[in-house]
């Protein structure tokens, strides 16, 4: 089995899919890892670590795709203007490409389409599903924790207010109120992390369980109005609300938001575009300097004027929808992914050989291209 691991090519991203020990322990299980030269350098790793780690240093990636059985990346694949062709264009029919793809979102769209021409078997690791089994593989929990710390990071250092209450010999500082929308993975880290930076959090979420896990860890909790029975699906995740259920949460969240001085955006139901809960009339009404991060940006974003990597002024309001967030913390980041990536791997290699097991719970969830089809329900959903 041949693994190849390029160097991640899109603007900003620090991270890669192997570190040299998760390349020792491939090594171990026999597989021969190449690996694109400085590939972990901005992750802080050298390449003559990779070396000892039992990688092939390779100069010309092309090469890698050439010879590897799967590839493994961190990012969807992209144009890469060096070599000018983009990279789904390098790969060839049953080659194994597993990477966060994101295939339900409306950027993506044209590349999954011709991934899923190309022939090769796409997985996207953000269909783990969240069952015991597949928690080490869990790379988006792992990224979402990331996400959640730093995006408050990026909010405090945009805001001109102190986050803390702060006494001064001319009078206190009130806490900058921090509100979160979606209190699961990302949503708790940012919590937590405001209320350290000493903020005023109030938390909203359509799962009274996420709510509880907000109010644990300090966070004041808001009743959207949503009921459960609209709000839950199966296995206790949150369910795609009707656009009735969106409109009215919209109503009751709104005087929140508007009173906010730092949003961090984080709803999501997996495998679907974001859902829309803060209108430009909203930001129109949030006083000037005020920040939103929003974090669901990969599936569309919950910010109606977000866009996909831009940071932009609106209104006087900072929309952020910078859409690498993990890539700025790139050591642990890649400490954490490579581990995720690699557990996934290991769990399907029999005898040398990636089995695609479609009956599997975290195949048929990961999914996205095999044998010229596009398999993702959710990514066919919103292609219409
Ligand atoms: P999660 O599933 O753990 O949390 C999402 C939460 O949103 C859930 O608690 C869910 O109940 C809630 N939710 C769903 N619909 C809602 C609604 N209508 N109103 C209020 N809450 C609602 O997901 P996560 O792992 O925390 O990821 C959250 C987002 O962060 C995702 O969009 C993910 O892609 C994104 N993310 C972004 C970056 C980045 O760099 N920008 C990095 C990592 C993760």
């Amino acid at each position: 089995l041949t693994i190849g691991i390029p160097k991640e090519i899109m603007k900003g991203e620090k991270r890669v899919s192997a570190t040299p020990e998760t390349v020792e322990k491939m090594v171990e299980n026999g597989a021969v890892v190449l690996v694109e030269k400085g590939a972990g350098l901005n992750s802080l790793m050298e390449d003559v670590d990779y070396e000892k780690a039992g990688a092939k240093i390779y100069d010309d990636v092309q090469e890698i795709f050439n010879q590897a059985d799967i590839i493994l990346k961190v990012k969807e694949p992209i144009f890469n203007s060096n070599l000018g062709k983009h990279e789904v264009d390098m790969l060839r029919n049953g080659q194994i490409l597993i990477t966060f793809l994101h295939p339900a979102a409306p950027k993506n769209h044209e590349m999954i389409k011709s991934l899923a021409k190309s022939g090769a078997t796409s997985l996207t690791l953000d269909g783990i599903p969240r069952i015991s089994r597949a928690q080490n593989m869990d790379a988006l929990t792992s990224m979402s924790t990331v996400a959640g710390y730093k995006s408050v990071l990026l909010a405090a250092n945009k805001l001109s207010k102190f986050v803390p209450m702060t006494g001064t010999a001319v009078g206190m500082i009130q806490p900058a109120k921090v509100v979160v929308i979606g209190t699961g993975v990302a949503g708790l880290q940012a919590l937590s992390t405001a209320k350290r930076l000493g903020a005023v959090v109030t938390a909203i979420d359509i799962r009274p369980e996420a709510l509880e896990h907000a109010k644990s860890l300090g966070g004041k909790v808001f009743d959207t109005g949503v009921p459960a029975e609209v709000a839950i699906g199966e296995g206790g995740y949150a369910k795609s609300l009707p656009q009735e259920w969106i409109i009215k949460e919209r109503e009751a969240i709104r005087d929140l938001i508007v009173d906010a001085d730092i949003v961090i955006a984080t709803a999501l139901v997996p495998g679907k575009l974001a859902p829309i809960l803060i209108t430009e009339e909203m930001v129109k009404a949030m006083r000037p300097g005020s920040v939103i991060m929003d974090v669901s940006i990969d599936q569309g974003g919950n910010c109606e004027l977000s866009e996909s990597g831009v940071i932009a002024e609106h209104h006087g309001v900072t929309v952020d929808g910078t859409n690498n967030i993990p890539g700025m913390v790139a050591s642990s980041s890649t400490w954490m992914f490579s581990k995720n990536i690699y557990n996934l791997v290991a769990a399907f290699v029999k005898d040398g050989q990636f089995i695609v097991d479609r009956e599997d719970e975290i195949i048929a969830s990961t999914l996205v291209t095999m044998d010229g089809e596009l398999l993702h329900s959710g990514a066919r959903e919103a292609m219409g």
